[in-house]
This record gives structure tokens, C-alpha cells and sequence, in this order.
């Protein structure tokens, strides 16, 4: 069958999925304590997908283009057993690149056992290397050290790279980046810097506290000169800078101020089974009563491309201060 392309000839070829909508932090940029408090209602487990149901819509998807999956969340090392799902998904023939995202807190515990069941590398997010401004970050008061044991964890299991992405919000945590460069550098991890942004409608996101991915790039060069490097694949988010002396690499992910839609190739599943084309859409297409009805393979498939064949989203293309508030999927549930 021939590859997918959506209106603007862009193809399918990432999947991120999102196992739930559950999480063990509250950073202050993605679930706010005011809105995901003690009465918020997450996901009934009935209504959350199966690990065999998730295998099988990866297969599918793999079969339309798809060769890269992110397992994320919500908290993904929070799923009960999260390790059966990555040895299920890395078994799907053609998937070349599996990865996953974490907050890092479970990781110490779970890392082995995550490379045992196929994954090869990982993401982990890390905001500052101060308690205090983590802590108010995350707002669980959870420690620098408990993500750091994790990061090592990661590598003693041999999953290699490991990536660090950094949400950086003006007046928080911007004084935070260059000791965050020097640390993952001398221990040869990939930073990355992730432009704060208007995802969901619950985070209060204002321009004013974006910090331009261009002024961290200036900040970092000033001390460690960088060259620019190439990018790993067509459409890759992270813009690639290398240390001039041969000392690694970070990345810089500046999807406010230097939009990247033209490229995007991205599909996400969420927990209860939609199917999102656009971290920043409104409304899903709803995979769960497909599959659950007994739709068969060739039917689902059917569903997915044409989905994908009348894409035409471009939202950060678009983005200004009046369509941040419009209606949007919090991305603890769509997964970032
Ligand atoms: N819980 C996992 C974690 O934090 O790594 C995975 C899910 S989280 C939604 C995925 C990534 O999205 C994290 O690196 C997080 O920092 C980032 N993120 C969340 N809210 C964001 C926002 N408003 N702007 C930019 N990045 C955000
Ligand atoms: Fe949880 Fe990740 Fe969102 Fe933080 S960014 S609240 S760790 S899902
Ligand atoms: Fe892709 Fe939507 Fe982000 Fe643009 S705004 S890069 S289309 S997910």
C-alpha cells in the first residue's frame, strides 16, 4: 500500500502514544494543581486502552508509514507493568526507533527492566538542577537527586542516548540554563530546550513567558561556541547544535518562535484510544469504539488513512496570543 500523505504532502511517520493520563508530578506548565487536583477525574482504567489494543493500532500505523514511536503520557512509568507494553511494541515488525519519555522519578527502578523488554533509548525532563526551583516546578516537591539517580540508572542499563528536555519559562527557570549545559555535557547526555508552550487551556500560557530558543542558543555559544549540526531525519523537532570542541551536542525545540508544521509528520494516540493529528487540535478521532466494535484490520486501517489524508493542521504556524485560548487537549493526556 502506498505511504499516506495529508493536504500539505506530509507523510505519516510518527507515532507518539500516550499510555495515560495519570501522572506523580503537577509542573506547573502542564498540570496545574488549581485544575488537576484531589477531585479531577482521570481516565476510568475501563476506558484506557489495552496494552493489545495499543500493540495492535501501533502495528497499523507502522503499516501506513509510521517508524518511529514515543510511549508518554501523563507519567508513563506510572502504568502498572509499563515494561510488557515496550517489549509487545518493540516487537512489531518494521518499527525501527522506539523510545520514551519520562519524568524521570520511577526511572531508577524501572530502567533495567525498560531495556530488557527492547527499549534502546529514552527521554528523560528535567527543569533545573536546584531543588528550589524544581520543586516549585514540579510542585510535588520531588528532588533534583531522585531524577539524576534515574538518568544513571538509564545509563548503567545501556540505554543510550539519553535525552534531557528542559521547558524554560522566563523569570523561572531561564538562569537555569547554562548550568544545566555544563552538567549534561561533561557527562556526554543531549539537553534539549523546549520552548514553553500554549498547550491545553489550563497553564495560563502568555507570550511573555516564552523564552526565545534563539537568546538560550546566544547564552550557551557565549561560553561553549556552537556549530549548527544536521538533522538525524527529515522533520525532526529538536534543531541539532554541536560543542565546537567535539564536547557533544544539545537541542533546541522552538516550536513558538520558529514553527515547524511544513515538516510534521506526527500522529498521537491518547490514552482512551483518540487519534490526534495535531498536539494542538481540539477534538480526536475515536479509535477505542472502532476497535472495540470489531472492526477489522483492513476497516481500521481504512479509518486511519483517510484521517491522515485530510490533515491540515498547522497550528504554530498560526499561533498568536487570541488562539491561545482557544479550545484545546491538555497535553497530560495527549501526551507531549
Ligand atoms: N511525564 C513525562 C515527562 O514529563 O517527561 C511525559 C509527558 S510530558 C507531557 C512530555 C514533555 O512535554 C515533557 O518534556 C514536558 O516537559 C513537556 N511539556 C509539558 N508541558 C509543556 C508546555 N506547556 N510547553 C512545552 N513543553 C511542555
Ligand atoms: Fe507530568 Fe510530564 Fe506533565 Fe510534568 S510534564 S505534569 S511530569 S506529564
Ligand atoms: Fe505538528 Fe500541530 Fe505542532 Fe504544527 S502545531 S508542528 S502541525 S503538532
Amino acid at each position: 500500500m502506498d505511504a499516506v500523505t495529508d493536504t500539505r504532502n506530509r507523510p505519516l511517520r510518527d507515532l507518539r502514544i500516550s499510555v495515560t493520563d495519570r501522572c506523580n508530578f503537577r509542573c506547573v506548565y502542564c498540570m496545574p494543581r488549581e485544575v488537576f487536583g484531589r477531585g479531577y477525574a482521570f481516565l476510568p482504567h475501563s476506558q484506557v486502552l489495552t496494552f493489545e489494543e495499543i500493540t495492535r493500532l501501533a502495528r497499523l500505523f507502522v503499516a501506513q508509514g509510521v517508524e518511529k514511536v514515543r510511549i508518554t503520557g501523563g507519567e508513563p512509568l506510572v502504568r502498572h507493568d509499563i515494561e510488557k507494553l515496550v517489549a509487545m511494541l518493540a516487537a512489531v515488525p518494521g518499527l525501527h526507533d522506539l523510545t520514551l519519555t519520562t519524568n524521570g522519578a520511577l526511572l531508577k527502578r524501572k530502567a533495567q527492566a525498560l531495556r530488557e523488554a527492547g527499549l534502546r533509548r529514552i527521554t528523560v525532563s528535567l527543569d533545573s538542577l536546584r531543588d528550589d526551583v524544581f520543586m516549585a516546578m514540579n510542585d510535588v516537591d520531588f528532588p533534583v537527586q531522585g531524577v539524576l539517580e534515574g538518568i544513571e540508572a538509564a545509563q548503567e542499563a545501556g540505554l543510550h542516548p539519553i535525552k534531557v528536555n528542559m521547558v524554560v519559562k522566563r523569570g523561572v527557570n531561564d538562569s537555569d540554563a547554562l548550568d544545566m549545559a555544563r552538567y549534561f555535557r561533561e557527562r556526554g547526555h543531549i539537553l534539549r530546550f523546549i520552548e514553553y508552550m500554549d498547550v491545553g487551556t489550563t497553564n495560563g500560557w502568555r507570550m511573555d513567558d516564552v523564552v526565545p530558543a534563539a537568546e538560550i542558543l546566544r547564552m550557551i555559544d557565549g561560553e561553549m561556541p556552537l556549530e549548527p549540526a544536521e538533522a538525524n531525519y527529515p522533520g525532526e523537532v529538536a534543531e541539532r547544535y554541536r560543542y565546537k570542541d567535539g564536547g557533544g551536542e544539545i537541542g533546541i525545540i522552538a516550536s513558538v518562535t520558529q514553527p515547524f508544521c511544513g515538516a510534521c509528520t506526527r500522529a498521537r494516540l491518547s490514552a482512551e484510544g483518540k487519534f490526534y493529528t495535531c498536539l494542538f487540535s481540539s477534538a480526536g478521532h475515536d479509535l477505542r469504539g472502532l476497535l472495540r466494535g470489531g472492526a477489522t484490520d483492513d476497516e481500521l486501517s481504512a479509518f486511519l488513512r483517510s484521517v491522515w489524508r485530510i490533515r491540515d493542521d498547522r497550528y504554530s504556524e498560526v499561533r498568536a496570543e487570541a488562539t491561545a485560548s482557544l479550545p484545546k487537549i491538555e497535553m497530560s493526556y495527549i501526551g507531549g
